[in-house]
């Protein structure tokens, strides 16, 4: 109860920062606070940590490494959600970035990058830059990351955020993610963030031998894949979970 009524303020605090912040009424003093939301982004990840040591057993991932949490705790989702989101903006849920598409959930985001087992050394690409969030994730735990969206106003928007958060490790293009990148092949790592129904060939051969891609396959019912390259060439894949992604789509 004690704790009830202590919390009570600080949650009001919060919800009124908020609001101002979203309002644009901020002064000097609110505008430090307002330009960070690292509150809201610590209490993201703790549910994103509750999330994944529950689902434990079917992911086969047991908790976070420290360069995706770091990660997480430092990209601020909130520039990357359109104005009217941006309270919604640190909630583990999907939400609207426009033409039709979605940003993926905190925990999504959180398990498909663990997946994808890359080091700071590597290359990586994905397909469906969409706001971009997911790009700047990677850009903090590898050296490139090469982006690839179909919709020009996404990609052109995503690009402009990129910018002008600083970064400059992630290459975008605006074109047909299911080609892949060939000029710049082999990748470290893929990942899809828009579901295909069949694994896009072009991609498996522009991995790397031992590279991983994680990735969406499916229509109605999609099951979130990790594929491994072999070094005779083959490839091994797991399921993960089921999961919903807006498809991919090709240039007509
Ligand atoms: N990774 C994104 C999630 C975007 S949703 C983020 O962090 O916000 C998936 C995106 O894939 C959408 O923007 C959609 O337009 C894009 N997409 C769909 N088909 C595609 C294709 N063939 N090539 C590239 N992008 C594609």
């Amino acid at each position: 109860m004690e704790a009830a009524l202590r919390t009570a303020p600080v949650i009001r605090t919060t919800v009124l920062l908020t609001a101002l912040c979203t309002a644009g009424l901020v002064t000097l003093v609110t505008a430090a606070v307002c330009a960070d939301f690292a509150a809201e982004r610590r209490s993201m990840l703790e549910q994103i940590d509750a999330m994944i040591s529950a689902t434990a057993r079917e992911t086969g991932v047991a908790k976070l490494s420290e360069p995706v949490r770091e990660a997480l705790s430092s990209v601020p989702r909130h520039e990357f959600v359109p104005a009217d989101q941006r309270t919604s903006a640190y909630r583990n849920r999907p939400l609207p970035i426009g033409e039709g598409q979605t940003i993926s959930q905190p925990f999504i985001v959180a398990l498909m990058t663990e997946l994808l087992d890359i080091e700071k050394t590597g290359k990586v690409l994905e397909v469906g830059t969409g706001s971009g969030y997911q790009s700047a994730i990677l850009s903090r735990l590898v050296q490139d990351v090469f982006t690839i969206e179909i919709v020009p106003a996404l990609g052109k928007s995503a690009q402009a955020v990129l910018a002008r958060l600083g970064y400059q490790n992630v290459h975008t293009r605006i074109g047909d993610g299911y080609l892949g990148w060939p000029e710049q092949a082999p990748f470290d790592a893929i990942i899809v963030t828009a579901a295909p129904d069949h694994i896009p060939p072009a991609l498996v051969e522009q991995l790397r031998t031992g590279g991983k891609m994680v990735l969406p396959v499916g229509t109605a019912q999609q099951e979130l894949l990790v594929l491994t390259k072999n070094a005779n060439g083959t490839t091994s894949q797991k399921t993960v979970a089921p999961v919903s992604f807006v498809p991919l789509t090709r240039d007509p």
